[in-house]
């Protein structure tokens, strides 16, 4: 077998994303450059290129590819961001992240999650990423003023802590709306205003506040 051939599943799951209305080259390359097998258990190995959310540990999923590509192309990131995550869950859509930006800062409530994700990142080389256990919802306050914050799991409103650590001029995207749908909502930041876009309905696990007591 030729080992510089593209691996197939890739292809085939980025002609998906293009089909279903992802046009930003550079995220396509993102996704297309990020081995997600490497971020789900060996049980759903052969399923990691279908373009499906999947189950990984402590009950939580990661993202379906086609809402990982449309909610980072929503940022409109460009390789000069500091980009917060909340919700580091598998770490896939943090390593896409890090493809894009200068620096991304990602924070997990479940600690084996984040140990698994920190793994992954360190595996694949991927220095540009600072993790750590902690409640999202309070936002990273030592970097305060990031250009872009991405939230990874469903909330009626969004934090305000979050809202607040937004730089400037900078986008906030987040799934707002109740448990059993949500809206990818963009929020821009124009002095203490934030002007609202909302994107796309998806179904997100939900934010919940604290560090989970369980592993
Ligand atoms: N971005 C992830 C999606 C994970 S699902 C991926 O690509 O795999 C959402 C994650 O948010 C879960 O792991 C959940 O534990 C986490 N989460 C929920 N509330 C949180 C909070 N307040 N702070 C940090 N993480 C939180």
């Amino acid at each position: 077998m030729n080992q510089n051939a593209p691996d197939m599943r890739i292809v085939e799951l980025i002609m998906a994303l293009r089909a279903a209305g992802i046009v930003d080259k550079s995220v396509l390359g993102a996704l297309e450059r990020t081995p997600r097998e490497v971020f789900v258990t060996t049980e759903f190995a052969k399923r990691a290129y279908e373009n499906r959310a999947l189950p990984i540990a402590c009950g939580q999923t990661i993202s379906q590819p086609f809402v990982v590509a449309m909610m980072t192309e929503a940022l409109c990131l460009t390789p000069r961001c500091n980009v917060l995550e909340v919700g580091t869950g598998s770490g896939y859509q943090c390593a896409v992240l890090s493809l894009l930006a200068r620096r991304v800062y990602t924070i997990e409530r479940y600690r084996t999650l984040q140990k698994t994700a920190e793994e992954r990142f360190e595996h694949l080389r991927l220095r540009n990423i600072v993790a750590r256990l902690g409640d999202g919802m309070l936002g990273w306050p030592e970097q305060d003023g990031f250009d872009r914050i991405l939230v990874t799991a469903g909330t009626k409103e969004c934090p305000p802590a979050l809202l607040s650590q937004l730089r400037e001029g900078g986008l906030l995207v987040a799934p707002i709306g109740p448990p059993d749908g949500q809206f990818v909502t963009v929020f821009r930041r124009d002095g203490d205003s934030f002007h609202q876009r909302q994107v796309a309905p998806v179904r997100f696990v939900p934010l919940i506040a604290g560090i989970a007591s369980a592993l």
